[in-house]
């Protein structure tokens, strides 16, 4: 699909930024600032069935231990911020992958919802979480009830969706008044983007769209939210999973440097958590109540 008009808010006018490694131009939108691909890649179900899951290291359906360490390390961070805001009720993560915020979630005392679009993943989530409620789908295929969430939670997710506009309208209808969006995804102005060009680690396949902070005020303004915080989060990875990743998703460079290093480094060590400025924000957003007094 040639994305000639942006995908988020319609408008017209473009910039051309750049020429993404596997052809696809970049480009950005004048009103809203979305960062969008143009035109987006051809990716059906299967890919998130099948290959998705491999740069994480999964064998055979099962996670090594180490990568479930630090990816529940990375969602706790994330929950316990959440809590600051609210600290009980019913959460929705959309885009849940194998639960490790579900997990974690629960932990801290939430009802939980994941849905995923990858069957695989919805599978493990439901073994690793038995009271968690999860579903497989899109917002666009399952029906939750309007107005049933008090937090909707989304890591890595908003980048992946080809119709943003569609998706923001059916969060906004699921989350409570006064529920929180909580939402992670990369930033095109990060410093790590503007050093790294083509290479960002974020420009994959898979990645169609990108929110500056900027066109996240913009769905505030359009959508009734409150813009109530933005910042630049690091990431827990250890050497093994670095590695997985930038061999599947590269630079090259990178992949061939990390797996030198880890030829001569024990395999214990590989597995030590270390923080990451990889360009990703966290943004807090809240739905606004409508008084009906005068
Ligand atoms: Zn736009």
């Amino acid at each position: 699909m040639d994305k000639k008009s942006c995908p988020l808010c319609n408008g017209t006018e473009t910039s051309f930024w750049r020429t993404l490694t596997y052809g696809s131009k970049l480009l950005i939108c004048s009103l809203c600032d979305l960062h969008f691909v143009s035109p987006y890649p051809s990716l059906d179900q299967e890919f998130y069935d099948q290959n998705y899951y491999r740069s994480w290291g999964m064998i055979n359906n099962v996670l090594p231990e180490h990568v479930k360490i630090l990816k529940e390390k990375n969602m706790r961070k994330h929950v316990k911020h959440v809590a600051k805001f609210i600290s009980k009720g019913d959460v929705l993560e959309v885009g849940c992958a194998m639960g490790s915020f579900l997990k974690v979630a629960l932990e801290e005392g939430f009802n939980v919802t994941g849905i995923d679009l990858s069957l695989q993943a919805c599978e493990i989530a439901k073994k690793e979480n038995p009271d968690a409620r999860v579903v497989q789908g899109t917002l666009g295929t399952v029906r939750f009830e309007p107005e049933s969430f008090d937090v909707i939670f989304m890591s890595d997710l908003i980048e992946h969706i080809p119709d943003p506009s569609l998706f923001w309208e059916e969060i906004c209808k699921l989350l409570k008044n006064n529920g929180i969006i909580c939402m992670v995804t990369p930033d095109p102005r990060h410093w790590s983007c503007m050093l790294m060009g083509n290479s960002w680690l974020h420009f994959k396949e898979e990645h169609l769209v990108f929110f500056p902070k900027y066109t996240v005020n913009w769905v505030c303004q359009k959508f009734g939210l409150n813009f109530i915080e933005f910042s630049h989060i690091v990431k827990y990875t250890d050497l093994a999973y670095f590695s997985a990743q930038t061999k599947q998703f590269g630079p090259e460079s990178l992949a061939l440097g990390i797996s030198m290093l880890s030829r001569i480094l024990p395999q214990k060590m590989e597995e030590i958590l270390f923080p990451m400025p990889l360009g990703e924000a966290r943004y807090i957003l809240r739905k606004i109540v409508y008084s009906k007094e005068i």
